[in-house]
């Protein structure tokens, strides 16, 4: 945590840092609804990933209980500090940290109650936070992100749609997903090159309800979607199983020897994943 030392005159005079993702929100009709999107957040802590120059984080301030957002740029971080820490509305810590790093599940243990998370992420890390969050889904409520429009594409496909992948899957079991609204570049300083999509992801983890463990579910999404024009029995072959295993598994789960693991639902995924661990043909963090 930094305090209000290092300050400049003004937060918009630290330039933009291409190398962070620093394209900075300028729409504050965008802000609004992003913020509105979380719903009621009076009664909870709201994490913001990445501030930048609070463009989020001020609207927020009046609206939640507690806001902590993560900054890792060390000078935006002091002036964010300094304008907002004790400038009215609720309690407000700006941090100095690494969101890859931020310990989520130790955040929602001390606000006694799970977490609100927002952010127009840094898109040099988008997949890795979506991860992250997703390892700690335990701890979060709900999210209302802001990502690259294709990201979002891909987050948000449902099975059988060109844009349906291991990033679809590994999001949309933790919880389901929805488009909101989407930004051109010119709603942003400096504009990046591509469009912007805000999605919101309620934390709800299907792996119990579909039999799974998400170590071993994980594990097994992993080989089957690692090439993506070959087959799921190629995929699994290419892991190392036996290709009679595999013929089995699919035969006994109701699962085409053709199929590829993008054309499947999650509950199919879970049947053969149920089949394989059963049978030993899958430990979990292979
Ligand atoms: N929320 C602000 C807005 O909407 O105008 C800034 C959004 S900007 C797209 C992304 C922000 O994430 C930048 O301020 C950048 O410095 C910060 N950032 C980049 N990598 C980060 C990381 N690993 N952890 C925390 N913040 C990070």
């Amino acid at each position: 945590m930094i305090g209000g030392q290092g300050a400049s005159a003004n937060i918009d005079s630290v330039p933009p840092k291409s190398k962070l993702g620093q394209n900075f929100l300028r729409d504050p009709k965008a802000v609004r609804r992003i913020v509105a999107a979380l719903g009621d957040c009076s009664g909870s802590t709201v994490v913001e990933i990445g501030p930048g120059r609070g463009a989020i984080t001020r609207e927020l301030m009046s609206k939640a209980k507690r806001v902590v957002a993560l900054e890792i740029d060390e000078a935006l971080t002091a002036q964010l500090s300094g304008e907002l820490t004790g400038a009215g509305g609720r309690e407000i810590v700006i941090e100095n940290a690494d969101v890859l790093a931020f310990d989520f599940e130790g955040a929602s243990r001390a606000a006694g109650g799970k977490l609100v998370v927002v952010g127009n992420l840094p898109y040099y890390i988008t997949s890795p936070i979506l991860m992250r969050l997703a390892d700690s889904a335990r701890a979060l409520d709900r999210a209302v992100l802001m990502v690259q429009r294709e990201v979002a594409d891909r987050v948000t496909a449902k099975p059988r749609s060109r844009d349906f992948g291991l990033l679809s899957v590994m999001v949309q079991m933790h919880g389901p997903v929805e488009p909101i609204f989407t930004l051109p570049p010119s709603a942003f300083s400096p504009p990046p090159e591509v469009h912007s999509t805000v999605f919101r992801w309620r934390f709800a983890p299907r792996f119990e309800e579909l039999g799974v463990d998400r170590d071993v579910f994980v594990g097994l999404l992993r080989k089957v979607f690692a090439l993506k024009r070959k087959t799921l029995a190629n995929n699994l072959r290419a892991a190392g199983m036996e290709p009679e295993t595999i013929a089995r598994a699919l035969e006994e789960t109701g699962v085409d020897a053709k199929a590829r693991a993008e054309e499947l639902p999650p509950e199919k995924l879970a049947s053969l994943c149920r089949w394989l661990q059963e049978k030993g043909s899958l430990r979990a963090a292979e």
